[in-house]
């Protein structure tokens, strides 16, 4: 089983790290434009870096920065 991991609208993101300090193994900030991304082994497409898709044993941390973002832009969902 998988999960889909997304960051959308990704525009609305604050940067405040919050998801990468609960679960840094499926998100990173961004070096060009300093908002979360997925990281890149997870990506379904290398070059949407807002959508990816993840181990099963991810779920608690996915869910736990979905829950934690302040914009509620991060949904975690059956794959
Ligand atoms: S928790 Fe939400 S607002 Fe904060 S960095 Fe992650 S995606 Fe952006």
């Amino acid at each position: 089983m998988t999960l889909k991991v997304s960051i959308d609208p990704r525009d609305n993101c604050i940067a405040d790290m919050v998801c990468v300090s609960l679960c840094g193994d499926v998100f990173e900030m961004s070096d060009v434009d300093g908002k979360s991304q997925i990281i890149a082994k997870w990506r379904t497409d290398p070059n949407t870096i807002n959508v990816g898709q993840v181990p099963d044993d991810m779920k608690d941390c996915a869910e736990a920065a979905q829950q934690s973002c302040p914009t509620s832009i991060i949904h975690v969902e059956p794959a």
